[in-house]
């Protein structure tokens, strides 16, 4: 039996693959070596560029029906309140931050995945590959110990931190394992005295402790312990750690989930060698301040995704792929700066530079332009494409997104069942030929330009090229990169 994808891994980041995949109609296999799907919380934080690029795929509406809307993120030290960021300044119809736990996100995945006609293969470990050149040769052991062959056109790795794709491949996993250790406990709290949508951190000298609503009343504590062996804490020793650094009151019960962890901040260089791609924690792994390891990996695979499904379908040239790396290796560099500073400072444990952290933050984040640019930044509303390789054009005098940047419409970019990219000015004749010309890649009709100009944007909702309002050959140059078989 030959399919045209298999991928690895039935975690976020696999499930959210399979699902644009099988939106897109490309043939796939999702295989899991675990027999069930996990019933931890883990990643709790869906941002809302994570739940704009959902919402493309449908399926945006179960996760806010699920979750828990966060408007606001406070830091204290003590009783003394040291700043809030809101996060309604975010300009996006998701403008709060969604909690909900990981096992719920895939739940919906999964259901998302079966309602268009994929299912995750349980009990089934991919054991080892080989790159063939036209195909991808891979060895499967299911769960009463048979083996099976299958042959691939693609292999995708979204086998987690310990990826077996990545081994194999020989990538190096570049970089740093944090000295300090965490604790973290999901557990029911009374006496929290912030409104039951906030998180709320608390910074105190002894390191710093972090509430997360999940439900109301139950929360996620994560806390550090310094260069303590890592262990999974019982409800006791959380009981002292949030005594001793948070203000009196606060009381802990009925425990789900008490775990330890460590932090590692490395990722791979390249997300591709050959006919197969890493995607998620596979390619990337960081402290989970900020909480964008999932959304990261989710993204990854959206960005691939339509990018597979166009070649697949033969409508883009090969080369597009090249893409997906460059992009998103690019963005996890960016994240794993930004979450390793936001652990470095909430963990600093010199006295005077405690304060000084605590004066800056209060003073910088009493600004509403620095607040808006955290929360923007945090949301992920920022992340672009800035140095993609199919970027094309600017036209500097031009108001409107670039080249790279993020384009919001009424009308999703990238909905439906064709991955198409959207051509955004006023009708002309050069317009219509271009709608002709690249039928295989554009939507079908133009949608109205709000300010002169033309943009190109792709269907993950970030703008190609862009032009003033005759510049025609600047998006036909864009175009021309990526189309397989113009119209002539
Ligand atoms: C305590 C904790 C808190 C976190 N909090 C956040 C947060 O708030 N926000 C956030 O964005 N991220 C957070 N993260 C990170 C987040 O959980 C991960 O980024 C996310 O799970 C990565 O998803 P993934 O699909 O790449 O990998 P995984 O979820 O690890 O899934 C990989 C899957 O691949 C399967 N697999 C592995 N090898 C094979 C094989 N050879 N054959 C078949 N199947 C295989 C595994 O069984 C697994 O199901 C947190 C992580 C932890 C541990």
């Amino acid at each position: 039996m030959k399919k045209s994808v298999l991928v690895v891994g039935a975690g976020p980041v696999g499930l959210t693959m399979a699902a644009e995949l099988a939106r897109f109609k490309i043939p796939l296999r999702i295989i899991d070596k675990a027999l069930a799907r996990t019933d931890k919380s883990k990643a709790l934080a869906v941002w809302a560029r994570t739940l704009e690029l959902l919402d493309r795929a449908g399926c945006a509406d179960a996760f806010v029906a699920t979750g828990l809307k966060a408007e606001t993120v406070s830091i204290s030290r003590g009783d003394e309140l040291i700043a809030r960021v809101s996060l309604t300044s975010v300009d996006s119809p998701f403008n709060y931050l969604l909690l909900i736990p990981q096992s719920e996100s895939e739940r919906l995945l999964e259901a998302h995945l079966q309602s268009l006609g994929g299912k995750v293969e349980r009990g089934v470990e991919l054991t080892g590959f080989s790159d063939l050149g036209t195909s991808v040769s891979c060895s499967l052991r299911h769960a009463d110990g048979s083996a099976e062959s299958f042959e691939a056109d693609w292999l995708i790795g979204c086998d987690g931190a310990h990826s077996l794709v990545r081994g194999r491949l020989g990538l190096p996993f570049e970089g740093d394992t944090l000295a300090t250790h965490f604790i973290l406990a999901d557990v029911h709290v009374a006496g929290l005295n912030f409104p039951g949508n906030e998180l709320v951190m608390f910074w105190h000298a002894d390191g710093a402790v972090v509430f997360f609503p999940i439900a109301p009343g139950r929360y996620r504590i994560i806390a550090d312990i310094g260069n303590s062996p890592q262990h999974d804490p019982d409800l006791e020793e959380v009981r002292r750690i949030v005594n001793g650094r948070c203000p009196p009151g606060i009381t802990l019960s009925n425990p789900i989930w008490l775990a330890g962890f460590g932090i590692n901040e490395r990722k791979v260089e390249n997300y591709r060698s050959g006919r197969i791609f890493l995607a998620g924690d596979a390619a990337h792994i960081h402290s989970p301040a900020g909480g964008q390891g999932m959304n990261t990996g989710m993204q990854d695979a959206i960005n691939l995704a339509w990018k597979l499904a166009l070649v697949e379908h033969g409508d883009a040239k090969p080369a597009l792929l090249d893409s997906y790396s460059d992009e998103r290796s690019e963005v996890a560099k960016q994240i794993l700066s930004d979450s390793g500073r936001m652990t470095r400072v909430a963990m600093v444990e010199n006295h005077f530079m405690q304060n000084l952290r605590n004066f800056v933050a209060h003073r910088l984040l009493g600004f509403s332009g620095v607040q808006h640019a955290m929360a923007d930044r945090l949301s992920e509303i920022t992340i672009g494409y800035p140095h993609s390789q199919l970027n094309t054009g600017s036209s500097k005098n031009l108001k409107g997104p670039k080249p790279g940047e993020r384009m919001l419409a009424e009308k999703p970019f990238g909905a439906g069942n064709t991955p198409r990219f959207a051509l955004i000015a006023a009708d002309s004749a050069e317009a219509q030929t271009m709608l002709q010309r690249h039928a295989r890649l554009l939507e079908p009709a133009l949608r109205p330009a709000e300010a002169p100009g033309i943009w190109l944007v792709r269907p993950d909702g970030y703008v190609a090229a862009r032009a003033g309002a005759d510049d025609w050959p600047i998006i036909e140059g864009c175009l021309t990169k990526i189309d397989l078989a113009p119209v002539s």
